[in-house]
């Protein structure tokens, strides 16, 4: 097999060699643990929190603000089930969309068994969501309002400044999971009017299994993991001293050249999507065509199972995603390209594509030629397909 065409940044990305770099000493040489009073720990210490001022001045947040996490699948749940918890006496309603990653979704499923009551906002065939549906699905005992800043599957970037005005005007807290766009786009959480938000380092070019949660003073919420008196007594155990440094070096590295950076990446992603909209009959692209990630391509292709199509795709070297949660034995397709109003015959045949700048225009015209190969042999092989084929030339 040639070289490795990665394609799925959106699951995972490289962890770039200055960021290994950067945690070495802390894996190797210094490996106190810094709550320890000794001069050796020190240092773990400092580390950690230049790290932690690093991404508080990202947001525009201050540093008691960030709160260190495992990743985007924690700081999820620590807003959701945190704010379920402080404020029940106020209410048990909590907003957020039918587009929003399992880790928010399934906590809101765990939450209404709790007996807490959850709206699922619909969003357009682009995959908005409507600011007036938000605003009318606020009550008196609405006590969050979870919506992401842009959508893992489809890319779309939600109207974040909005809704934060709109959550502010009604006194309501606001959370948005940014794991796909921070590091990649700017966020500023006061301009935003955020009062909680979640991302995660392997999504930026950082090790995996680390996070953090941006929590506004004044939300307050619980202590989330119990125990010793880290993070400020509000999450527990000894901290991962090389992951929290790795993930400081990955922010400086996207807060260096974003636009530049995003621009370039954007420019490969649009000749992709000009070419497989104009070469491959039957192709779709899904969720919103500017407003959204600048590495983010998500098409659906008539007549084609997406599982075969990355199967071939693979054995052409190139890894790419169905962006659907289908697994060996479950073969449900995307609950986002349902919402968006695909019916299921269509959704089962998607495909994202997300590019990192790692990407080149070279490796794109072979993957948009290897596709265009590969749907013309699955369509060829596909009953369907024949039949539309014949009753479109009568
Ligand atoms: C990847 C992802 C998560 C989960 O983050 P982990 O760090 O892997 O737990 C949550 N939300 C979104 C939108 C994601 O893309």
């Amino acid at each position: 097999m040639e070289k490795l065409i990665y394609l799925d940044n959106a699951a995972t990305t490289a962890l770039k060699p200055q960021v290994l770099e950067a945690m070495k000493p802390y894996l190797l040489e210094n490996y106190s643990n810094p709550n320890s009073v000794y001069t050796f720990a020190q240092q773990s210490k400092n580390a950690i929190e230049e790290a932690r001022k690093v991404i508080a001045g990202a947001l525009g947040a201050k540093e008691n603000e960030i709160y260190f996490t495992a990743g985007g699948s924690e700081s999820d749940n620590w807003a959701l089930k945190g704010c379920a918890e402080k404020l029940a006496e106020k209410g048990k309603h909590i907003i957020t969309t039918k587009i929003e990653h399992h880790a928010v979704l399934h906590t809101c499923e765990y939450l209404e068994k709790q007996g807490c009551e959850v709206t699922y906002l619909d969003v357009d065939e682009d995959g908005l969501i409507s600011l007036e549906a938000l605003e009318q699905a606020i009550r008196p005992d609405t006590v969050l309002i979870s919506i992401m800043f842009a959508n893992n599957e489809i890319g779309t970037v939600e109207p974040i400044r909005e809704i934060g005005k709109i959550a502010k005007k009604h006194g309501v807290l606001f959370h948005t999971d940014a794991v796909q766009a921070f590091g990649h786009m700017p966020i500023d959480v006061n301009e935003m009017q955020i009062d909680m938000l979640s991302a995660s380092a392997h999504k930026f070019h950082g090790p995996k299994g680390v996070g953090f949660f941006y929590m506004r003073n004044g939300a307050k919420l619980n202590a989330f993991i119990h125990g010793g008196a880290q993070e400020r007594a509000k999450r527990a155990g000894t901290s991962n001293v090389p992951g929290i440094v790795g993930m400081g070096k990955a922010v400086e590295l996207a807060l260096d050249g974003m636009k530049e950076r995003a621009d370039k990446i954007a420019a490969i992603r649009d000749h992709m999507i000009e070419r497989v909209l104009k070469e491959i009959p039957y192709a779709r692209l899904n969720g919103h065509r500017t407003l959204r990630l600048s590495n983010n391509a998500n098409f659906c292709f008539r007549f084609i199972e997406g599982e075969s199509l990355l199967i071939m795709l693979d054995q052409k070297g190139i890894c790419a995603s169905s962006g659907s949660a289908c697994t060996s034995g479950s073969l449900d397709p995307s609950h986002v390209l349902l919402a968006i109003g695909l019916p299921h015959e269509i959704a089962h045949g998607s495909l994202r594509l997300t590019l990192s700048e790692e990407n080149t225009l070279e490796e794109a015209d072979y993957v948009v030629d290897s596709l265009k190969a590969i749907v013309e042999r699955l369509r060829g092989m596909s009953p369907l397909y024949e039949d539309f084929v014949k009753n479109n030339q009568k």
